[in-house]
This record gives C-alpha cells, sequence and structure tokens, in this order.
C-alpha cells in the first residue's frame, strides 16, 4: 500500500498547526466579540441540500462534490457551509426566534478540483452569517468584520471588492443586456462560458480565463440596470463602509459562482497568495430559503479560507507564536530517582505546568540531557545516584548554563518558585 494521503488533502501538525491554532482562537475571538456564536453542522447532507441551492449549473454541484450512496440515499460531503447552515436554520427554526442572528461555523469542506497552491479538495473554512436581517448595515457589518479578521493578523496586501448583483427583479433586464452583448463573441468564448451563456450569463464575468476575462472587460455593468431599491441598497452600503473606514472598491465584475446571491456580493483578493487570490468572500442571500421551500429568510454571509490566510501569513516573520516550550526537564538515573521524578512529573501536567521526562530506564543521563537540550525547556533537573546519597538534586537553567545542587527535601518549593517567575 502507498502511505499516502488522498490527493489535495493535507495533514497538518507540528509548527504548522501551532499556526492554525493561533489562527483559529483571535478570529474565533472576534466573531464572539462581534456576537456570533457557533453552529456546527454534520460532514454529511443529502444532495439536494447543495443541488437545489447553489445551483445546477455551477462547479460545485456539476462536478466537484464527493458523493456517497446508501440506502438508497445520496449523501454528499459539505462542499460549502451556506447551505448546510441554512438547512440547520429553516430545520431548528432560527429564523423564528425573533431579531437579528448571529452565528459562524469552523468546518472542513470537500470539492474535487484540480488541486494547486491554494486550492485543495479538503480545505477549512470559517463563514460567518447574519440572519434576520435585511439592512445594508448588516452587509456593512460583515464586510467590517471579515475586514478586521484580516486586520487583526497584520495583513495589509488585500483588496475589498464589492458588487450588487440586483434582484429577482432587476436581474433579468440585466441578463438580458449581457447576452445581447456576448452574442457576437460567443464563438470566442471558453466551452463553458458558452455554456453559460443561456442559462448564467453573469457567470462569464467571472471566468478566470484570461480570454475570457479580456472579452467580459467591456461588458454592461450591473450597477447600470439596478431597480431603485437595490441601488438605494448598495449606496447605502458604500456610504456604511466608508464610515467603518473599510477601504473598498466597486468591481461589477464580481457576481459570486452561486446561484443564491441578490444584492450585495464582494470578496477579498490579495497577491500574496498567487493564481488562487481569493482570501475569502460572501453576499447575501435572502432566497435561500425559498429553495427548500420555506419563505424568504433575509441573510447575508462571507467564508474565509484557512489554508490561504496560513499562506498569507506563512510569508511573515513577525508572528510570534505562544511558546509550547516545557518548563522542566526531569532526567533521572536509577528506579529510585525515576520513581521520585515519574509522580512529580505527572502531577504538574495536572496542574497545568509543562514537562517532560523519558520513561526509558535504558537511556543514558548524556542523551536525557540532549533530549531536554531539545525539548526547549526552561530548567533541566537532575537526580542520579550520587544526588540522591547526598539527599540533593541538581537544576540547570538552560538559557545561561548556570546550575545549582539544592536541597531534596526543597524540591517541589525549589520548582513552585520557578513556576511562578516563569
Ligand atoms: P467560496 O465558498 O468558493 O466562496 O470560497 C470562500 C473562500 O474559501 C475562498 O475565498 C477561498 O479562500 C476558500 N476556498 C475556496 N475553495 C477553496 C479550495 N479548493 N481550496 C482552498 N481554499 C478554498
Amino acid at each position: 500500500m502507498e502511505i499516502r494521503a488522498v490527493r489535495g488533502m493535507h495533514d497538518v501538525f507540528g509548527e504548522e498547526i501551532r499556526l492554525w491554532h493561533f489562527i483559529e482562537e483571535k478570529i474565533k475571538k472576534i466573531l464572539g466579540d462581534f456576537g456570533f456564536s457557533e453552529v456546527r453542522t454534520p460532514v454529511l447532507e443529502k444532495i439536494e441540500v447543495f443541488k437545489e441551492t447553489v445551483g445546477d449549473e455551477t462547479d460545485i454541484v456539476e462536478k466537484q462534490m464527493y458523493a456517497i450512496e446508501k440506502e438508497s440515499e445520496t449523501l454528499v460531503l459539505r462542499p460549502e457551509g451556506t447551505a448546510s447552515f441554512m438547512r440547520a436554520v429553516l430545520e431548528h427554526g432560527l429564523h423564528k426566534q425573533g431579531g437579528t442572528g448571529r452565528y459562524y461555523y469552523y468546518e472542513p469542506m470537500f470539492r474535487h478540483e484540480r488541486p494547486q497552491k491554494g486550492r485543495l479538495r479538503q480545505f477549512h473554512q470559517f463563514g460567518a452569517e447574519i440572519i434576520n436581517d435585511a439592512s445594508p448595515e448588516a452587509d456593512a457589518e460583515l464586510i467590517t468584520v471579515l475586514d478586521q479578521i484580516y486586520r487583526a493578523f497584520h495583513i495589509t496586501e488585500y483588496e475589498v471588492r464589492i458588487n450588487s448583483v440586483g434582484c429577482q427583479d432587476c436581474r433579468p433586464v440585466y441578463k438580458e443586456a449581457l447576452k445581447k452583448f456576448f452574442q457576437p463573441k460567443l464563438s470566442s468564448l471558453c466551452e463553458l462560458c458558452q455554456k453559460r451563456f443561456e442559462r448564467a450569463p453573469m457567470r462569464i464575468l467571472d471566468c478566470k480565463r484570461d480570454s475570457c476575462q479580456a472579452i467580459a472587460k467591456g461588458a454592461p455593468v450591473i450597477t447600470d440596470s439596478l431597480d431603485e431599491k437595490c441601488k438605494m441598497h448598495h449606496e447605502t452600503l458604500r456610504k456604511r463602509l466608508k464610515e467603518t473606514n473599510v477601504a473598498y472598491i466597486d468591481d461589477p465584475h464580481i457576481v459570486r459562482g452561486l446561484d443564491y446571491y441578490s444584492r450585495t456580493a464582494f470578496e477579498f483578493t490579495s497577491n500574496l497568495l498567487g493564481a488562487q487570490s481569493a482570501l475569502g468572500g460572501g453576499g447575501r442571500y435572502d432566497l435561500l430559503a425559498t429553495r427548500f421551500g420555506e419563505k424568504e429568510v433575509p441573510a447575508v454571509g462571507w467564508g474565509l479560507g484557512m489554508e490561504r490566510l496560513v499562506i498569507a501569513l506563512e510569508t511573515r516573520k513577525d508572528i510570534a507564536l505562544p511558546s509550547e516550550n516545557p518548563v522542566f526537564y526531569f532526567a533521572s538515573l536509577g528506579a529510585k530517582a525515576f520513581d521520585t521524578l515519574f509522580p512529580l512529573s505527572l502531577q504538574l501536567k495536572r496542574d497545568g505546568v509543562r514537562n517532560e521526562m523519558t520513561y526509558d530506564p535504558a537511556k543514558s543521563l548524556k542523551s536525557q540531557l540532549k533530549q531536554a537540550d531539545k525539548s526547549g525547556a526552561k530548567y533541566t533537573v537532575v537526580l542520579g545516584e550520587d544526588e540522591l546519597n547526598q539527599k540533593q538534586f541538581l537544576l540547570k537553567e538552560m538559557a545561561t548554563g548556570k546550575q545549582e545542587a539544592l536541597p531534596l527535601a526543597d524540591l517541589r518549593k525549589e520548582l513552585s518558585r520557578r513556576i511562578s517567575a516563569h
């Protein structure tokens, strides 16, 4: 058997997992400060949750879902968070609890894409969602939260791109205008865009191919076709973002890949990432609930790619991750010394004091001291036959090499002193 994880799926450990923990804690804190509470949904959902909502013609639904057939049901590994979230909202009546609801999730997503840097088949997203609120202020708040997250990591090299994709009333007019524009150029578009032309012409604007992008450059912009209400919503959002000092760019080509967006659509892009430049993005999805056969639930949200944030942060040298080095390394020689140090080591761990020691009685003192060095411990405690005979132990401060022989009777007291000074 080849011992290798599935292509496009990664193990995370060592220094990298420390960075992940650091990021996760900071983001959860910010989301908590803004009043968002966590929702965890199962990894598997019925296929309809995405098929009926995200849209049949999206890449996600058409070709990227991992499906499992079981007992005449088709289940899929969650490819995105919003549809699962809305399923949970409707199932538990979270939208009926009254008032604005703020929720977040942090979950792995699965998409069968062609893997490359920043594009994986299992990746992780933080998502934040506001429900029961149709106001542009909710959009402004969410964009501000995402902006705050990147600011908190001192990432400045990103752009906030916003657009409005209109609503059911004004979008058809725009789609017609787009089709009129693309019709004579149809044969120059890529195969996928040719397919998109009839039912989803706005997606052509989203195509990443240079040739399609060049053609789309001259396309009419949706902001010219918005009806009065959509226009007002968008103008208020822009005003609010200015007030909260979120620097944004109006980008009429931000349409987002998914069917369920209306009005606000936005993306955070960064050139720190290479080809996959999207750090995060989202939009308003008031009509998503209707795809489940329910009444409209005003809602807006975003998804942030963890792996992309990790890439952005790995380029930075100034991040000081909290130390996980042990305070003590216990080196023992002989059964009696081991019997003294082992229970002490475990008790200190119970008390939340990091320490290490070897349980291998054959390990020489020399190799234990080597291990102590490698562990990054602040102090090494040495207890051998000689020390026991003299009712002493050695305490070595690793940074200075300073070594003291102290009374064995004071072992706990001396360690406590070092712990409180730590
Ligand atoms: P989306 O759900 O496609 O709007 O994606 C939201 C965010 O998730 C993107 O801005 C990326 O940061 C991240 N993302 C999307 N797809 C992938 C992927 N295949 N691998 C890694 N990150 C991804």
